[in-house]
């Protein structure tokens, strides 16, 4: 095709989400008929519950089916502040409460609000794929501050404070992070609290996976840290994976009312509000407690167990044990800069690659993520799937020349 008209400027800095590319990949070979295991996209393979479908049903019949307030229906916002302030004890209103067409665009407009030209935003690495897009779509520099494997990927703040400028604007925080599962822990962010204090930083708190965690109770949240900080501190959660919703897209917001509002005139412009069936489904998961999450963090954790044993007896292979989400996050470096038959493996990308091509299993690179010495496999597939992708990597693995 001929290509004469130019794109804006701002999409030569970003790329395609890379989690959704290898997920749409693996979906189109196995339409071909490619019998390809599918370890990409991180989405509950559970269905979405049976009363939350019906919630949805119901929206419909009743002919709910009209534009909404631009940052959701009330009920929806009452109920998301109901359940902080009972969980945790943090008291919102509804008017400090966005929902948007899923969580990630909760992010993308945060964003637009807070930052522009000349700002930094601190991301740790590694980081989500979207985080950096996200943050240069608003014209904006993502400053990638990396976490240690040797720590279980927490943070050293006197790793973060070398990259701090008079330019920070803010910092990214994901706990339970997706792709490590790892936590970071309360003095991490009593550390980071205290940064934000000094520095008048906005603290963006990534809770997406705070349901889905394997130790005891909730994970440590950056308001455990300093309840204090609540004028500094932006929530973003979602009902995508504690209610196995990734579909009907919705995400929401907390934090300080003229910050939401600046979002709800962002909002206002662009989605106008997310669809109001998916809404008034939202509000019957919402309003259904955690037992659904509860539910498949057992099923979740019996997977961790199997391929965390599975790893463990790979030569080459380490992995950092995940403390939440539905992701591990093994480090092949050791195989980086050797062969298998003819095929040099440079990386995480040629790893990828090697294992798709060769072995018919679809995993992110760790690249995408930051970190180029792992590859990323989501667990949210049946144990079935599990047992044969793992007989395949054992194969693939043994294929290399010996190091
Ligand atoms: N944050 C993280 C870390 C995620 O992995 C996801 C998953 N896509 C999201 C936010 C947003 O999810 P959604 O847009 O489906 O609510
Ligand atoms: N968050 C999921 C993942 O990392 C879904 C895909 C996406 O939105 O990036 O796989």
């Amino acid at each position: 095709m001929n290509e004469k008209i130019n794109l804006a400027e701002r999409l030569s800095q970003i790329e395609p989400s890379p989690t959704l590319a290898v997920n749409a990949k693996a979906k189109a070979l196995r339409a071909k008929g490619a019998d390809v295991l599918n370890f990409s996209v991180g989405e509950p393979d559970f269905g979405t519950p049976e009363w939350v479908c019906a919630a949805g049903k119901r929206a419909i019949d009743d002919g709910f089916t009209r534009y909404t307030p631009v940052p959701g229906i009330v009920e929806l916002r009452e109920e998301i502040v109901k359940n902080y302030a009972a969980e945790h004890g943090w008291n919102y209103t509804p008017d400090q409460v966005q929902v948007s067409c899923g969580g990630k665009h909760g992010l993308y407009n945060m964003a637009q609000a807070l930052f522009g030209p000349g700002d930094e935003v601190l991301v740790l690495a590694p980081y989500w794929v979207s985080y950096p897009a996200i943050i240069m779509l608003a014209g904006a520099r993502p400053v990638i501050v990396p976490l240690s494997e040797d720590k279980n990927f927490d943070l050293d703040p006197e790793i973060l404070k070398q990259y701090v400028t008079d330019r920070t604007r803010g910092i990214i925080i994901n706990s339970p992070s997706n792709p490590t599962g790892s936590v970071l822990s309360l003095d991490s962010l009593g550390a980071i609290a205290a940064m934000a204090r000094e520095n008048n930083w906005v603290v963006i708190s990534d809770d997406i996976y705070d349901t889905i965690y394997y130790a005891d109770g909730m994970p440590s949240h950056i308001l455990d840290a300093d309840p204090g900080l609540t004028d500094q501190v932006m929530i973003l959660n979602g009902v995508s994976k504690s209610y196995a919703m990734t579909g009907w897209r919705i995400g929401y917001a907390l934090g300080p009312a003229h910050i939401i509002a600046a979002m709800n005139k962002i909002q206002s412009q662009s989605t106008s509000n997310p669809s109001s069936v998916a809404q008034k489904a939202a509000l019957a998961a919402v309003a259904g407690g955690h037992d659904f999450a509860a539910m498949m963090t057992v099923a979740f954790r019996e997977r961790l167990d199997y391929l965390l044993g599975e790893f463990a007896a790979m030569d080459g292979v380490t992995c950092v044990e995940p403390i939440g989400a539905f992701y591990v996050f093994p480090n092949f470096s050791a195989y980086y800069g050797r062969k298998a038959g003819e095929r040099r493996i440079d990386g995480s990308v040629a790893m990828s690659e090697y294992l798709l091509d060769e072995a018919l299993l679809a995993t992110v690179p760790g690249a995408a993520f930051g970190s180029d010495a792992h590859v990323r496999f989501s667990f949210a597939t049946s144990m079935d799937v599990l047992q044969q992708g793992m007989v395949r990597l054992k194969k693939a693995l043994a294929a290399f020349n010996p190091g």
